[in-house]
């Protein structure tokens, strides 16, 4: 689902039938509506589904060789928070993260940030007994994640981590408060608004025509390489950031360059990746790894790449040394424009 996920961003088309358009327009102006009015979205509430996190940790249930993440009805929701020794009250730092197509509103809510508990209240381990899962971090659980919950979890957990990160008002320090929906935050001296936010992030795959370039960086799980990324700066467009990236990291000058599609990312920090295949000139070859950034970086020919790509998951730890590297995961859009790379290039190897 992942890549089916990032190809339907990539080549979006509106929906044929007159059905289709109508149940995806009535939806996005239910989230609208539940945005913009405490009341309605209140009302959501009580016959709404919870994802329950701990210190931004989802809870996860074992299913299989993959993780579930289990709504809880109000109702069920009240009954735990009770045994847990926390007020009903709580519900009210849950956020918005989506409804189905039937107006079931689904919410997030942290049993473990800004926690107003006092002495009676229970261990997170107390919590997981009774919850029956974990609270698992989510760069430990993101590759067991089950496909349907992966892009409500990371919403789910951006969307906290921002409120938590917001409290205050960044002009007159008094705290803000968060509307029902959780889709804003307003200072009530200042006036100001806040809006949850992302940081823009390009990520580009360069080819010189029949090699493609990967690095790594020393932070990367080992033997992993990656396309190049970096944040966009303030004032600059896509191309510029995806130019200078370029130049910054390994020294080379791009020469065109196409947008490929976009996922967020909530490492570090909610992030938008914006993918891009770039091409640098047949003069433009020669590497110059920017220490600072990367910890290497080559060039990669076709039959290294599909071979990297065919291989599932990480090396285990008795193949480690003896493969060359391996690739991002299928979850990661760096996977989808490495593999977009290679259809391309096969099929250009082909008709040569
Ligand atoms: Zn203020």
């Amino acid at each position: 689902m992942s890549l089916s996920l990032f190809w339907r961003a990539a080549s979006w088309k509106a929906p044929q039938a007159c059905r289709q358009v109508s149940t995806y327009v009535t939806k996005m102006r239910y989230l609208f509506e539940l945005k913009e009015d405490d009341d309605v979205c209140r009302k959501a509430q009580s016959s709404g589904m919870f994802y329950l996190f701990h210190s931004l940790a989802p809870l996860l249930q074992m299913s299989g060789n993959r993780y579930l993440a289990p709504p809880f009805r109000a109702s069920e929701l009240e009954r735990l928070l009770s045994k847990f020794g926390q007020d009903a009250q709580m519900i009210e730092h849950s956020v918005l993260i989506g409804c189905s197509d039937q107006r079931e509103a689904w919410f997030a809510l942290d049993l473990g940030l800004g926690n107003l508990c006092s002495s009676g209240c229970l261990q997170k381990s107390e919590m997981e007994t009774e919850l029956q899962g974990s609270f698992i971090e989510l760069r430990k659980a993101l590759f067991q994640l089950n496909e349907k919950d992966i892009s409500l979890i990371f919403t789910a957990q951006a969307l906290l981590r921002w409120h938590d990160c917001h409290q205050f008002c960044g002009k007159s320090g008094h705290p803000t408060q968060k509307n029902v929906a959780g889709s804003k935050r307003v200072c009530p001296s200042s006036k100001m608004i806040y809006y949850p936010q992302m940081s823009p992030v390009v990520i580009t795959l360069v080819s010189d025509g029949t090699r493609c370039l990967l690095a790594r960086q020393s932070s990367f799980p080992k033997g992993m390489y990656s396309a190049l990324a970096g944040f966009c700066d303030v004032g600059e467009t896509l191309e510029e950031a995806v130019r200078r990236e370029v130049a910054e990291e390994v020294g080379l000058e791009v020469d065109s360059l196409q947008y490929s599609a976009s996922q967020h990312w909530p490492f570090p920090n909610n992030s938008l990746m914006m993918a891009c295949h770039a091409t640098v000139g047949p003069g433009q070859t020669e590497i110059h790894v920017n220490s600072q950034e990367l910890e290497s970086a080559g060039w990669f020919s076709l039959e290294e790449v599909a071979t990297a790509l065919r291989r599932k998951g990480s090396p285990s730890s008795e193949q480690d040394g003896a493969l060359p590297f391996w690739l991002p995961p299928k979850v990661a859009i760096a996977h989808q424009l490495i593999w977009e790379w290679v259809q391309k290039q096969s099929s250009s190897s082909n008709l040569a």
